[in-house]
């Protein structure tokens, strides 16, 4: 494990707790009943931040803002100025994106060249936003009858949005992009571990002149604010992406208002490595799905399923691999693997290094925090491979939500399509091979919303991306996206000079 030599001359200090309030109805407020709470800085584990908590009084002022916005001004702005504000928005982040990155990094951790792909990225959605805002597009329907049948696509109404710590900025992009190109408004609860970044673009966008009530930005707790939005009767959807356990709970408590949902949930996802495969690529690329983003991420290659034939040579070569990755301060350059995002976090990863040794993994590589990281009580991991699982054990089945892969061998395509498969999610799956057939029967047979050939943990704004099974439902990105965030009218249109009396004779 090497680590990085520190960009800081200091670890800050002067300005910690920058005090923040929230964004409601297109102004700023402290909560109705003055809470606040602390933001931490991982890479040095101090509060950095205090911030005003929402609570349901503040979520309700924000639901009722988003509301007359909808019912008002934002519900007469058309199609091609709501493209127009979603580009503005883009230029906004893009003249900003340095700002932004390290605000972003220093928040939850992420190494810098990872969080500046992401900025180019979020930058990218936008654009890709603003010109669907134009291409939301309803249907005219075969004449079955003389009548002109046709459809609208229309919005839904007040959207709620409760977001990860993992990709803050680029999550509120997901979600807020889609719900403004269908001419919807927003209320939008960050991760208490990362309320930042959602606060520098509301900002950002006060410059636009955006009718107040369209975006509404409420940091606050999940069981708080967070619950408060999923119950509200006056919010027409909730988008969420979390874990599986809050889902779950989010799909029951928005269950009486039957409000719409959509669910991007967590994942243990498979990366099937075939003896055929180019081994180079197959180890650089897999240390990519599992370390990048220091395995925060819900589409992160967890386990890694590789044919007996090839197993050792691979496991030595992903091992060295891993061991090379610089982990360090997330500011420097250098840095390769940032640190985990809280403290809870790094404490859930060090225990299921510790049951997966008791189910008689062997540690390959990593399996306890660096040695240093140069920056004293910061909340780091190294790059941990567990070998010699197997599917059954706690460690290919939970998960981990770190850097942390387990490697599981096969000796056959059956048993590796039987044993990626085997698991409660199914968000996304890799296969490794040069056989084209072999590479396409298998991308068939992977119940999982998203299969990479040939490579992992890539992705664009174009293509739906969404989980089977206990990975959640709906689909964020592309076309499809825009399904979940508008509604169809069907209308009828008689065309008949004169209509036959049904009940005439
Ligand atoms: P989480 O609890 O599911 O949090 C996600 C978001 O939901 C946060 O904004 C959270 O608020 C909010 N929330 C929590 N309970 C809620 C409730 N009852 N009603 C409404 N909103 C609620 O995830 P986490 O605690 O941050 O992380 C736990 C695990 O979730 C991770 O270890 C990982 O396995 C998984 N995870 C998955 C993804 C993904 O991309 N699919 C992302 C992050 C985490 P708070 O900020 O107050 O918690
Ligand atoms: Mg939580």
């Amino acid at each position: 494990m090497a680590t990085t030599e520190s960009a800081r001359t200091e670890v800050r200090g002067d300005e910690a707790a920058r005090p923040t309030r929230l964004y409601i109805d297109g102004s700023w407020r402290d909560a109705a009943d003055g809470r606040r709470f602390d933001s931490y800085e991982p890479a040095t584990g101090r509060v950095w931040a205090d911030v005003a908590e929402a609570g349901p009084d503040d979520v309700d002022a924000a639901v009722a803002a988003a509301r007359r916005a909808f019912e008002g001004d934002w519900g007469r702005v058309l199609a091609p100025d709501r493209a127009r504000i979603l580009w503005r928005m883009a230029e906004l982040i893009d003249r900003h994106r340095d700002e932004l990155t390290e605000l972003e990094s220093r928040d939850n951790g992420k190494a810098i060249r990872e969080t500046r792909v992401e900025m180019a990225a979020i930058v990218r959605y936008f654009e890709y936003f603003a010109g669907m805002c134009q291409n939301v597009l309803g249907e005219t329907m075969p004449e079955v009858a003389p009548m002109f049948t046709y459809t609208r696509r229309e919005p839904i109404g007040v959207v709620g949005a409760i977001i990860p710590w993992n990709s803050p900025l680029l999550m509120l992009a997901w979600k807020l992009c889609p719900a403004l190109a269908g001419g919807n408004t927003i209320v939008l609860k960050p991760a208490e571990e990362t309320p930042l970044s959602a606060l520098a673009f509301a900002r950002l966008i006060e410059q636009l002149e955006l009718p107040p009530g369209v975006v509404n930005i409420v940091p606050g707790f999940g069981e708080r604010a967070g619950d408060a939005l999923v119950r509200h009767p006056d919010v027409d959807k909730i988008a969420f992406t979390g874990s599986t356990e809050v889902g779950k709970a989010i799909a029951a408590a928005a269950a009486p208002t039957l409000k719409l949902v959509t669910f991007e949930l967590g994942g243990k996802s498979p990366n099937i490595v075939f003896a055929d495969a180019d081994l180079d690529d197959a180890v650089n690329r897999s240390a990519f799905g599992i370390f990048s983003a220091a395995g925060q991420s819900c589409m992160a290659a967890s386990r890694t399923l590789v044919d007996r034939r090839v197993r050792e040579e691979f496991v030595e070569r992903f091992a060295a691999k891993a061991q090379s990755i610089r982990v360090g301060d997330p500011l420097a350059d250098s840095t390769q693997m940032g640190s985990q995002t809280s403290q809870r976090q790094l404490d859930k990863i060090k225990e299921y290094v510790a049951i997966g040794a008791g189910e008689g993994a062997r540690v390959a590589s990593g399996g306890e925090p660096p040695a240093s990281a140069g920056l004293g009580d910061g909340w780091f991991f190294t790059p941990t491979i567990l070998d010699g699982v197997s599917n059954d054990m706690r460690v290919a089945r939970e998960e981990i939500f770190g850097p942390v892969t387990s490697v599981i061998a096969f000796s056959d395509e059956d048993e590796a399509v039987a044993r990626a498969n085997d698991t409660r999610y199914g968000l996304a799956a890799a296969v490794w091979t040069r056989d084209v057939k072999r590479a396409h029967r298998v991308a068939a047979r992977l119940r999982a919303g998203t299969v990479w050939i040939n490579n992992y943990r890539v992705w664009n704004h174009t293509m739906p991306f969404g989980g089977y099974k206990e990975s959640g439902y709906g689909r964020e990105n592309g076309r499809q996206v825009m399904e979940h965030y508008t509604q169809v009218k069907s209308v009828y249109v008689d065309l008949q000079e004169d209509q036959p009396d049904w009940f005439g004779d």
